[in-house]
């Protein structure tokens, strides 16, 4: 990354006394921990902090160190206004009404609208954690074990333990830092990727009951009447999608988890061969290479055969 806007923009974050942090809607593992990283490093250094999620903050992160300071809604004006793991702005949901363009933008999607007046995307990054990790300490930001802890756990889970396509040398080295600096790897490995509730295992039962295949190509869904049946309270899939990914023979998996008001979430993964980032950008979403998501409105049914049939047109798998 441009050495001369990192420095710009974390310059700017030590004057700053007022700071809001923010991350995207549906918030995963990197949201959460990148979110909590930096803030608490802010507050370390006695500034203000405004740590936002317009969903708020789900259940299964509830153990990490500053969850409990998580809200809903912006309030107030602020110094800086940071945005974490968001490729681009519709993404923080409608949280920051009425404030200003946000002043840094840092995340690892290639699909970055680049929205604020500092972009900061590193797409080689495997999470928005390890850009953190990596800045923090450069510039002076300290890294207590509370703030190792929200890091780790943002590379943890965008890497499903250090085992996706995209890892690196690197990566494994800051993640080594992070365990020096207090992080406790297998803890945060099992609660961000292995732990799963009696719910949540029979709704997978629900999706891995109606799995389906064509080619290479397999896919699941999980209905409004699935969730209710088992009595799941997200709105997400439950990490189904990870574990589909793990069948043998096959290069795209796809996941559309019904939402409510008339909104299916499709979600994507690929082998390395295939880039679904371009066909979730077709829907309006976006993500990476390997997994990419996007909320389409319409019926369930309807979507899927839709999106089938684009993912094998637009990847050349007819
Ligand atoms: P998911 O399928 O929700 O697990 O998301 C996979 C990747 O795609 C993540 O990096 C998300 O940030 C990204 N993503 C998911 N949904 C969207 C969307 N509607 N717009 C942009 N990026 C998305
Ligand atoms: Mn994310
Ligand atoms: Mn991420």
């Amino acid at each position: 990354m441009d050495e001369s806007l990192l420095n710009g923009a974390f310059q700017e974050l030590h004057s700053a006394q007022r700071v809001l942090v923010i991350s995207h809607i549906r918030p995963d593992g990197d949201a959460v921990g990148s979110l909590l990283g930096l803030g608490l490093s802010l507050q370390a250094l006695n500034k203000e902090v405004q740590f936002v999620l317009s969903d708020g903050i789900p259940v299964i992160f509830r153990h990490l160190p500053g969850s409990d300071q998580v809200r809903k809604q912006a309030n107030g004006n602020f110094d800086k206004i940071v945005v974490v793991d968001c490729s681009d702005l519709k993404r923080t949901g409608d949280a920051l009404t009425n404030q200003p363009v946000p002043d840094i933008n840092l995340d690892h999607h290639p699909t970055n609208t680049e929205f604020a007046k500092y972009n900061l995307v590193d797409v080689k990054a495997v999470a928005t954690a390890e850009i953190l990790a990596e800045y923090l300490p450069k510039f002076g930001f300290p890294v207590s074990s509370q703030v190792a802890n929200a890091l780790l756990f943002g590379m943890i889970t965008d890497t499903l333990g250090f085992r996706t396509f995209n890892m690196t040398p690197k990566a494994l080295e800051l993640a080594a830092k992070l365990m020096e600096a207090g992080g406790n790897l297998p803890g945060l490995y099992q609660r961000g990727l292995l732990n799963k509730t009696f719910k949540a295992a029979r709704y997978w039962g629900a999706g891995l009951s109606n799995l389906e295949r064509e080619g290479r190509i397999i896919w699941a869904s999980l209905t409004l009447e699935d969730r209710r049946i088992v009595k799941y309270p997200g709105r997400d899939d439950a990490d189904l999608i990870n574990f589909l990914s793990t069948i043998e023979d096959t290069d795209i998996v796809i996941m559309f988890v019904e939402q409510g008001n008339g909104i299916v979430k499709v979600s994507w993964r690929s082998q390395p061969a295939y880039d679904v980032s371009l066909v979730a950008m077709h829907y309006d979403g976006g993500g990476h290479s390997a997994a990419a998501g996007a909320s389409i409105k319409g019926d369930l049914k309807d979507i899927q055969a839709n999106v089938i049939a684009q993912t094998k047109t637009m990847l050349g798998m007819m």
